[in-house]
């Protein structure tokens, strides 16, 4: 009995080191063995060891000496992103985006698809569309290691069940059950503003940041992923995110949330589309594109609605300033192509709102990945807990 607790014990020590090691050559490679011995503050056999190891399960590919004019100097070591692959899934309404990834978040393969509104035919298209992306990813020494599915929803993380995803029609479905019993593959489910931001935070626009913000604006509505002391914030419900609902005018317009003057009512596209439509009297709304194209030729309507727009994300902007206060906001969705319209704005009334707020000390950038943000989020959700969970064995 004391053996096998000591044995369990000496598994874990090891499996901590080999972890720590693992993620030293990823984040700094390539790097020589005696790098990692300093950074990791482990002793130079042990470092040695575990590298071999790394290498004989293919993590890890040695590149070779490198000469210098002081001489040789030793074998570098570098992560091998092809080990393996992960699949990445945006469920949208009326379309998901399927992708496959290497361990570094490199998109191999991606595919747009369709998708119906009745819950058992959505889970049929799911399925083939996996079958498609399993198809389509290249052989591996590990295979495909997990499938990470963000979800415009509200999402138990803990179970993988979407509780309710209004706009799609579905409700208490358990995603994670449904596709790890069809793919015996491990599978992460996930509010997709929370996928977007976990992706950004690894491989992104705010990657290396602890306090991030993303929001997301699209013709849904705004949503909000929150990444605070290097970890996604999610609540007690899995609604903490749902900002666009948060009021900005009390006596407002009636929100289809049953609220009054919500953010998301004077920010969306519909709203900048709206009040482009009014001031040019046009007949038949344009797509937000068209909008920041007139704009960029020097349309004076396109430049000041999109600026209204940048103010009014702005001032919801102030209250997740003062309440987080990040270093740093992702814009993601039809407005971060406006970018060059809505950033001046939105920091000008920053700081005409906020107290703290300097310009200086926080940065507000469009998404990195762009529409592929959820999918390689959630993806990037399965690495994450591949590479520093210690219950995954490396
Ligand atoms: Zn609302």
């Amino acid at each position: 009995m004391i053996k096998r607790d000591i044995t369990g014990d000496a598994d874990l020590i090891k499996q901590i080191n080999l972890t720590l090691v693992m993620n030293i050559i990823r984040e700094k490679g390539p790097i020589s063995r005696i790098e990692i011995a300093k950074i990791s503050k482990l002793n130079k056999a042990t470092v040695s060891s575990m590298v071999e190891e790394l290498i004989y399960k293919r993590y890890v590919m040695e590149i070779g000496e490198v000469k210098s004019k002081r001489g040789r100097r030793p074998t570098l070591v570098n992560f091998n992103g092809d080990a393996g692959h992960v699949i990445g899934i945006e469920l949208n309404v009326g379309f998901m985006t399927v992708i496959v990834v290497n361990l570094n978040a490199s998109v191999h393969w991606k595919k747009t698809y369709p998708i119906s509104t009745d819950e058992k035919e959505i889970v049929a298209q799911l399925f083939k569309s996996i079958d498609e992306a399993r198809e389509a990813a290249p052989a591996s020494a590990l295979g495909i290691i997990g499938i990470g599915i963000g979800v415009v929803g509200i999402v138990n993380h803990q179970t993988g069940t979407l509780v309710i995803a209004p706009n799609a029609g579905l409700q208490n479905l358990p995603l994670k059950h449904l596709v790890e019993t069809y793919t015996g593959i491990q599978t992460f489910v996930d509010n997709d503003c929370n996928t977007s931001v976990i992706g950004e935070s690894t491989f992104g626009a705010g990657k290396g940041r602890n306090q991030q913000i993303l929001i997301s604006v699209t013709n849904r509505g705004i949503g909000v992923g929150i990444f605070i002391d290097g970890k996604v914030f999610r609540g007690q419900d899995g609604f903490a995110g749902e900002m666009g609902h948060m009021t900005i005018n009390m006596e407002g317009p009636r929100c289809n949330c049953g609220n009054r003057g919500c953010w998301e009512l004077y920010s969306s596209p519909q709203a900048l589309i709206r009040n482009f439509m009014k001031s040019k009297n046009l007949e038949s709304p344009p797509k937000v594109g068209e909008i920041i194209d007139l704009a960029n030729q020097g349309d004076n309507e396109a430049i000041t609605a999109l600026t209204e727009t940048g103010e009014f994300l702005g001032i919801g902007l102030a209250n997740v300033v003062n309440t987080f206060n990040p270093e740093v906001i992702i814009i993601r969705g039809d407005m971060a192509r406006a970018d060059k319209w809505i950033l001046n704005p939105i920091h000008r009334t920053l700081s005409e709102r906020c107290y703290f707020y300097s310009s200086t000390r926080i940065e507000i950038v469009p998404s990195r990945f762009g529409e592929l943000a959820a999918s390689i989020g959630a993806a990037c959700e399965v690495i994450h807990y591949w590479f520093y969970s210690y219950e995954q064995k490396l």
